[in-house]
């Protein structure tokens, strides 16, 4: 499952982050997905929970923001939200010179950890 994968990287990251921090535990992850990279939410949070347990992140919740596709085009500089089967053409001059402007997208925004001592 390509879902697994990336569950496991953003726990791996945050891991990191929260060893670093010297934290006692992630209470929280922040992502932002674009839909280009043709994730499923349901599936990313369902391999979260799977993976967690036993990690720093035991427990966390990860919370994840989609985003739309979008593009704007090189000849009149349209802007347009489109899904990853109609981003090619412009649709307003029909231009096909156009330039990706987000929806590949897969990042952490932040993470909620737990510090030491702080109960
Ligand atoms: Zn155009």
């Amino acid at each position: 499952m390509h879902e697994m994968g990336i569950a496991e990287g953003i726990l791996s990251s945050s891991v990191s982050a929260a060893h670093e921090a010297g934290a006692r535990g992630i209470s929280a992850v922040y992502v932002t997905i674009g839909e280009l990279t043709e994730v499923s939410e349901d599936a990313l949070q369902f391999a979260w929970e799977a993976i967690v347990p036993g990690t720093l992140a035991e427990g966390s919740s990860l919370d994840i923001t989609m985003v739309r596709a979008s593009s704007s085009c090189a000849d009149c500089g349209n802007e347009w939200e489109h899904d990853r089967y109609s981003g090619s053409q412009c649709p307003a001059c029909g231009g096909w010179v156009v330039m990706l402007l987000a929806g590949r997208e897969l990042k952490i925004d932040s993470i909620d950890i737990d510090e030491e001592g702080d109960a």
